[in-house]
């Protein structure tokens, strides 16, 4: 076996500022194993985070030196199954030699650190490969652990961003969703008509906006009570979101058994036509219901360049939804 291999302080003190001065996140990882690999002169670093708990059988690997390391392994049979045994590891020859299976690891020694979280449970840790056959020095022991309670504190970190952004998104879609039929809201169509309206007067694209009252809902409501109503436009809105065309159709509900549809790269015709399909499509679901017969009244423009504001389109629209009442309801009015 080779002599003990050096310390140098000045080295090590320079790795760990390089490391943790100038990095946050996943590149604060990667740049902790590219200077643990120059500091501790090894041929494979990687750091990982367990997949699972008492015991650890499987890890992900956070980042590795190597590429051919994979994104997640079973640790049974490696040397590293011994780190989760919440200990420093140090194989100083013959270290496993089929480690991953990978012909050309020829790796000699090993030196492993846990990464302990805050109630000293071992949530990961830092290989350290190399092909000699080596000691490292006492002092190198607790460089590691430095590295390894900074690692910690950074991979707490990035689990916190990610739980605020996965938050942050449930608050986003509430905040655009209907909760009762789970299509957009109001105050999300608001925002895509206006948008979609800028969009339009700026490009040459069409679109089209259906307004969509369920006829006599009052009466279902007195039939079946207001849970029952409910169901209705529940049952209804999955009838919407089933005929939506892929890419083209948003659907909103903008009241009580009032929704919208907003249609992009569709013409009147177009939409037309998809309409009439929706509205035999769902009167036949429901004359098969429990509900018998339920209609719709609808009112469908295009979107023109020429006009003021989106309000001036959706009143258009409403005004010919209404015409459709006027006219016997169950019909479209363009
Ligand atoms: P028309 O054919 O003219 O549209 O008649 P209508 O009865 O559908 O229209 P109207 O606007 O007079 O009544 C709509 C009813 O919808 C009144 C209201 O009580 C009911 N409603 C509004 N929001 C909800 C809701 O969230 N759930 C239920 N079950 N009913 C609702
Ligand atoms: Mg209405
Ligand atoms: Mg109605």
């Amino acid at each position: 076996m080779n002599k003990a291999f050096d310390f140098n302080p000045y080295e090590a003190l320079k790795s760990i500022l390089e490391a943790t001065s100038l990095h946050i996140g996943k590149n604060f990882i990667k740049s902790a194993a590219d200077e643990i690999k120059k500091l501790y002169k090894a041929d494979l670093v990687f750091i990982t985070k367990a997949i699972n708990f008492n015991p650890t059988t499987k890890v992900e690997v956070l980042y590795a030196t190597d590429k051919k390391i994979p994104k997640e392994f079973e640790l049974v049979g490696t040397p590293c199954e011994l780190v989760f045994e919440n200990k420093i590891v140090e194989i100083y020859e013959n270290v496993n030699k089929d480690f991953y299976k990978e012909k050309s690891t020829d790796f000699q020694s090993f030196y492993g650190i846990p990464i302990n979280n805050k109630t000293n449970e071992c949530i990961g840790h830092i290989s350290i490969f190399s092909k000699e056959k080596r000691k490292l020095a006492k002092e190198l022991e607790d460089i590691a652990i430095i590295y390894s309670c900074k690692i910690e504190r950074e991979i707490f970190r990035l689990e916190l961003e990610m739980e605020n952004e996965k938050i942050r998104k449930e608050l986003e879609k509430l905040t655009i969703t209907d909760p009762l039929t789970n299509t957009y809201n109001r105050r999300h169509f608001i925002n895509s008509c206006s948008d979609l309206f800028q969009q339009v007067k700026r490009c040459d694209i069409k679109a089209t906006l259906a307004y969509i009252d369920i006829d006599d809902f009052k009466k279902i409501n007195d039939r079946f009570g207001h849970d029952g109503g409910d169901k209705v436009l529940i049952e209804f809105s999955n009838i919407l979101k089933e005929q939506t065309r892929k890419g083209i159709d948003k659907i909103y509900r903008i009241g009580g058994e009032e929704f919208c549809i907003l249609s992009i790269n569709a013409t009147l015709d177009s939409t037309y036509l998809h309409l009439n399909r929706l509205m035999k499509n769902s009167n036949k679901y429901f004359e098969n219901s429990q509900y018998g017969k339920i209609t719709l009244s609808v009112g469908l423009v295009e979107f023109t360049k020429e006009l003021e504001n989106f309000n001036d389109l959706v009143n258009i629209a409403d005004k010919k939804m209404y015409e459709a009442k006027k006219s016997g309801k169950n019909t479209i009015v363009k």
